[in-house]
């Protein structure tokens, strides 16, 4: 389903304030090529699409806030797009040439590696992979990591406070970062590139940008915390019965080797069979079906073997307990990368599965197999045939839950259901005291929604940040908030 509206109807750029734009940042710095816009004017999963007379890719901080001055003197709005990767519709424009898109495509340099600080500070359009491998040609870890790592940019994982695989152990993007620079609404500069630990001198400035989706700035730059390369890791996954199975399991391993559990992930074995007929070269691991896996990895200091004797205690503890039906040790990095697709095909075997209604949520641990249970049953109820779909970073209470059409039923007709399946399962998480956009963000998706969930206070402290900031609302508007 491709949404092409939902336009504020306002009137498109005028010529002139593209011609100061083009002044402001060359040649270079403009894209009006309809071919050359159009992979950056529809979303990832081509769901959202729109339409802006130019992108502008600025070179540098200078520029940025150059474009953005002129954009706030003559109320031009600005879609700030990273990677494009994004899931909720965020750096997608309308479809009336009202706005610009600002991409920070060629802001991609490395500025400086600090090694006794264990710090990074990178330009916004830097790839995430890019400074993931830096770090580790540094002899360090940046840990934040997920399946768009290849095209998504720095800039835009902070902007969504992207989460990923190893946040269980390293925290969202929102934990990975010392330091911001901003180019404001007005477009003056807020160079806070502080590289400190402890700073304590007043509001965290830095982290109402983060996870704010470009409605309050343009993030140019940023002070990346770096970790320590573990030396030693296992991958092993696990079969179990029933979801609490996973959070025993869990509570058991972080028991057994503390903070060195850094994946958990959960697959429902519906999952793992759309997996194995869709992407190729994926094998089943174990001889027999079972109803749930968990995807585990632990990594620590020490040599190649270090952990091995402790993961294998806690699965024969975890087994004798009836916790874990069976399980496979990857015992070498090919084995370990042939359990790991398992679980990233799974969007990607998705696509191939007809329509499915995706939700990104979370729940406080101790709830998640009630969560499970009531919303499966629940639209089972209402829809007889629709086939569960369940996996996640467990180890974070994160539940994609993304129930797939019947075999065979009318694919519009089905999609169509989407408003009242979404508010089945999200009534459900707001009961359970969990969130309705656990790591995707809200963007142009859930913004109706969240004022069903969120407090009025909420919503209202919101609103006043967003008025405060941007009082012309030039920032991305119709995304995240409702000023
Ligand atoms: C296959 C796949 C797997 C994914 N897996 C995960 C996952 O595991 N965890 C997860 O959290 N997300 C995941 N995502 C979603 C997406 O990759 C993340 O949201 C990512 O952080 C977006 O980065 P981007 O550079 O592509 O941003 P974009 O899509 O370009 O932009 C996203 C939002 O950020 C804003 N923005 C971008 N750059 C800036 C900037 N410099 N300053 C201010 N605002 C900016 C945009 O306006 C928009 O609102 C996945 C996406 C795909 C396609």
């Amino acid at each position: 389903m491709t949404v092409m509206s939902n336009s504020p109807g306002r009137a498109p750029v005028q010529p002139a304030v593209l011609q100061r734009i083009r002044e402001a940042v060359g040649e270079r710095g403009c894209l009006t090529d309809p071919a050359e816009m159009a992979p950056l004017l529809k979303s990832w999963r081509d769901n959202w699409r729109g339409r802006v007379p130019m992108v502008v890719r600025p070179a540098n901080t200078q520029q940025v806030a150059a474009v953005v001055r002129i954009c706030a003197e003559t109320g031009t709005p600005i879609v700030p797009q990273g990677g494009n990767t994004g899931l909720t519709g965020g750096g997608q424009p309308h479809d009336d040439n009202s706005e610009i898109i600002l991409s920070t495509a060629r802001m991609n340099q490395v500025v400086a590696l600090d090694l006794a600080n264990d710090t990074m500070t990178v330009e916004a359009g830097c790839i995430l992979a890019e400074i993931q491998r830096r770090a580790a040609e540094a002899g360090r870890l940046f840990p934040l990591s997920l399946a768009a790592e290849g095209s998504c940019q720095i800039g835009g994982n902070l902007a969504t406070n992207a989460g990923g695989t190893q946040v269980l152990r390293y925290g969202n993007a929102r934990n990975l970062v010392l330091g911001l620079e901003v180019v404001l609404p007005d477009g003056s500069i807020w160079d806070g590139l502080r590289g400190l630990r402890k700073d304590n001198t007043g509001y965290d400035l830095k982290q109402l940008f983060i996870g704010a989706e470009g409605t309050l700035g343009i993030i140019t730059r940023a002070v990346l915390k770096l970790h320590p390369r573990p030396g030693d890791s296992e991958t092993m996954l696990v079969a179990l019965p029933v979801p609490a199975a996973a959070v025993t399991l869990l509570a058991r391993a972080r028991a057994a080797v503390g903070e060195q559990v850094t994946t958990f992930e959960l697959i429902q074995r519906s999952c793992l069979d759309i997996v194995l007929k869709h992407i190729p070269g994926a094998a089943d691991p174990l001889p027999a079906r079972h109803p749930w896996y968990a995807l585990v990895e632990v990594a620590g200091q020490g040599g190649p073997g270090t952990l091995r004797p402790a993961v294998e205690a806690l699965l024969a503890e975890a087994a004798e307990a009836g916790e874990v039906l069976d399980a496979v040790l990857a015992s070498s990095q090919q084995q370990a990368r042939a359990l790991r697709r398992l679980r990233e095909g799974i969007p990607e075997a998705q696509n191939h599965e007809g329509v499915s209604l995706k939700h990104d949520v979370s729940v406080p641990l101790s709830r998640i197999d009630e969560f499970i249970a009531r919303a499966s049953r629940q639209l089972q109820a209402a829809y007889p045939g629709i086939r569960i779909v369940a996996f996640g970073h467990i180890g974070d209470g994160n539940i994609h839950f993304n129930p797939a059409q019947p075999v065979g039923a009318d694919r519009a007709r089905f999609a169509a259901e989407l408003p009242r399946v979404n508010q089945m399962v999200h009534d459900l998480v707001h009961e359970l005291g969990g969130s309705i956009s656990a790591e995707h963000g809200i963007g142009r998706l859930r913004r109706e929604e969240l004022k069903r969930y969120k407090s009025p206070v909420e919503l209202a402290l919101m609103g006043a940040i967003k008025r405060a900031l941007d009082p012309g609302n030039i920032m991305n508007p119709g995304k995240l908030v409702s000023p």
